[in-house]
């Protein structure tokens, strides 16, 4: 990274040169920044399987297995919200085909298709990809996701909220409850679940009941508010 190369006067410098750039000059700047764009512009040289207009997917330098691939779009977007839909459509229809010939090509048996959306989920390219690894049984590979157990209330707590949201956003009806019936029977749940809450005053506590009083009595047309509470209690909930 050339940032670490930089002096703190420089990393100032450029710092300040990229909060005062339009969208466009920062698309640039990351662009310029991007390995993965100068392999899409040919400038670094890869092990390219496949390419068209829109996609390009080459062999990973320093694969899991071999045969691991990195698929990405030719468009710099760093994370998946980012990429036009049909686009995502389109990545991920190669994505399948690619797994398809990578299972047939090669003497394997499965493969794990993997994006990591997001530096806390691991993700250290700067540049979208979905990675396919070919797999073999004990081929040492591991992905060790932890089995945590989870009280059903909290499960349905997660699942309501979710299913909300995302019906919200894509149009389809929510059953016929209000989000504040919603929010009311998750606190409620929650506190059966014996969740661990941050501990907090008794005088805080009664001023939140009076305050929940007096939101119940209100009817329920704030959706934007009940939102935000919805992504605290998340947080809460996925912290605990
Ligand atoms: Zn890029």
């Amino acid at each position: 990274m050339p940032e670490q190369q930089m002096t703190p006067e420089q990393q100032e410098e450029l710092k300040e040169k990229i909060e005062n750039m339009s969208p466009e000059e920062l698309k640039e700047y990351q662009k310029q920044q991007c390995i993965f764009c100068h392999i899409v512009s040919g400038k670094v040289a890869a092990k390219k399987v496949y390419e068209d207009d829109k996609v390009i997917a080459i062999l990973d330098i320093n694969p899991a297995n071999p045969g691991h691939v990195v698929l990405m779009p030719k468009e710099h977007h760093m994370i998946m919200p980012q990429l036009p839909e049909d686009e995502l459509l389109h990545i991920f229809i190669v994505a399948k085909h690619l797994s398809n010939v990578l299972l047939r090509t090669l003497d394997v048996r499965g493969t794990n298709i993997i994006v990591a959306n997001g530096p806390a989920a691991g993700q250290r390219a700067q540049h979208f990809m979905i990675h396919i690894i070919p797999r073999r049984e004990g081929d040492g590979v591991e992905f060790k996701l932890p089995s945590n157990k989870q009280a059903e209330e909290v499960l349905d707590n997660i699942a309501q909220m979710v299913r909300k949201r995302l019906n919200e956003i894509l149009g389809v009806k929510e059953e016929k409850k209000t989000a504040m019936d919603i929010i009311k029977e998750r606190k409620k749940k929650v506190v059966e679940a014996d969740f661990k809450e941050k501990p907090k005053k008794k005088e805080e506590k009664k001023a939140e009941e009076k305050k929940d009083e007096v939101k119940e009595s209100k009817d329920e047309a704030k959706e934007e508010k009940d939102d935000e509470i919805d992504l605290d209690d998340i947080a809460r909930v996925l912290n605990g």
